[in-house]
């Protein structure tokens, strides 16, 4: 091979996963937080909490370590983690699972999105997503040879027209790729847009895929309502979350999908490649955690919540009004009354000026739609009260 990086270049574009220049580039949270690590600003890019989760649920990975479970856990995952993971869907969303042929566990959520798609998708088929999106979704449907077809979300509502949504699926399309609460915009989807999908995906004999992780980091007494749980969802519903975000583990990559065993099966065909398995201590842990009491998650929530606040307080007084975000780690600010057009510009700058790191909202759309998202910005709120505060206070300083 006498031009080996044009012959990798040629691999790599057939993947889609290059930047529209061509050039192949970390993702903007690796970028975002390696600014921060050079910087020493504060990291209010990347989604990951500053604090850790509850004592019982660490204690039991370094029980399970202790105790020798250090090898390969069965492919499904623990039999354990699976009942845990089936009594969960029970408690909360009165959904019956069964753990044994409709569950499997996952490396993250993110390797629950890649075998999905890499199982269910055809190359040439339609994946109707909602832009902006979280960014291993276009990259998954990428490298299953997956057509991406966006539904807008946009300032300063960020619910979906539901014409838009009706002239995107069509019979081209095998999977409706929702994620709700969502990431980036803490958009909680409206029942009507949830009711609208089961339609569509009835119409078009499409398969609904679900990202759920953020189903527990909900604000405002509202309570998450899984697709699955709409009339004449389960059979097409592939429901996926993990227990990062619920339980400040972000780093373990224990997730998990749920749906019909057919379909749980084809997922576990590719899922079997990719991985084989993962995190054995990990998986009884995560376990403990799902079978923390209630409380346990209505306080994850208001703590949450209460952060959220502070953060769109000291994000006003700084000059950025913002979206009050109903779920999710993120709140989504509109810097345009600083007089700014182009948010990734600012967010490189923002750490030598205010000693802080943000996300642009263009990160997560397609290249054909920044435009529309070029004034925003996304904050993460999972961070520790005085960070919060710290930041904000620089933000309002660097004015
Ligand atoms: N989906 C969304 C919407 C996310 O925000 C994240 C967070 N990183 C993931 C999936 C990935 O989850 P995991 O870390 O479990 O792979
Ligand atoms: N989900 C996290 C976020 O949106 C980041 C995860 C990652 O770095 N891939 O910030």
């Amino acid at each position: 091979m006498r031009n080996p990086s044009g012959g990798w270049q040629r691999v790599a574009s057939s993947t889609g996963l290059l930047a529209a220049d061509g050039s192949s580039s970390p993702t903007i949270f690796a970028e975002m937080s390696a600014l921060a690590a050079e910087t020493g600003a504060i990291n209010l890019g990347q989604g990951f909490p500053d604090e850790d989760g509850p004592a019982e649920v660490l204690e039991a990975a370094r029980a399970a370590i202790a105790s020798g479970v250090n090898q390969y856990p069965p492919g499904r995952g623990t039999a354990d983690l699976r009942a845990a993971i089936a009594e969960h869907q029970a408690r909360f969303y009165g959904l019956a699972v069964d753990p044994d042929r409709e569950v499997l566990v996952t490396a993250g959520a993110t390797e629950a999105l890649a075998a999905t798609l890499l199982a269910v998708l055809e190359p040439g088929d339609e994946v109707v997503v909602f832009e902006p999106f979280y960014d291993a979704y276009a990259a998954g449907v990428a490298l299953a040879g997956g057509v991406l077809v966006t539904v807008p979300l946009l300032w300063p509502t960020f619910q979906p027209d539901l014409d838009e949504l009706r002239r995107a699926v069509g019979d081209r399309t095998r999977v409706i790729l929702v994620n709700d609460p969502h990431n980036p915009t803490g958009v909680v989807f409206d029942d009507e847009v949830r009711r609208e999908v089961v339609r569509l995906a009835h119409r078009h004999d499409a398969l609904i895929v679900t990202d759920e992780v953020y189903e527990h980091l909900v604000f405002d007494g509202r309570t998450h309502v899984p697709i699955a749980t709409v009339p004449e969802a389960r059979e097409r519903t592939i429901t996926i979350s993990s227990g990062g975000k619920t339980f400040s583990t972000t780093g373990w990559k224990i997730g998990w999908v749920i749906a019909p065993p057919a379909l749980i099966d084809m997922i576990l065909t590719v899922k079997q490649f990719l991985t084989y398995v993962n995190g054995s201590p990990f998986q009884p842990a995560i376990a403990v955690g799902l079978r923390l009491p209630d409380a346990f998650f209505r306080g994850i929530a208001a703590v949450l919540e209460r952060k959220r606040d502070l953060l769109r307080s000291g994000l006003a007084a700084a000059g950025l009004p913002t979206f009050r975000a109903a779920g999710s780690y993120f709140t989504v600010a509109d810097a345009s009354e600083l007089g700014v057009e182009d948010a990734r510009a600012f967010c490189l700058e923002l750490p030598a000026r205010a000693g802080v790191v943000a996300i642009p909202l263009a990160a997560f759309v397609t290249t054909a739609h920044r435009a529309r998202y070029a004034p925003l910005v996304r904050f993460a709120a999972c961070k520790r009260v005085d960070v919060i505060e710290d930041a904000t206070r620089r933000l309002a300083a660097s004015r």
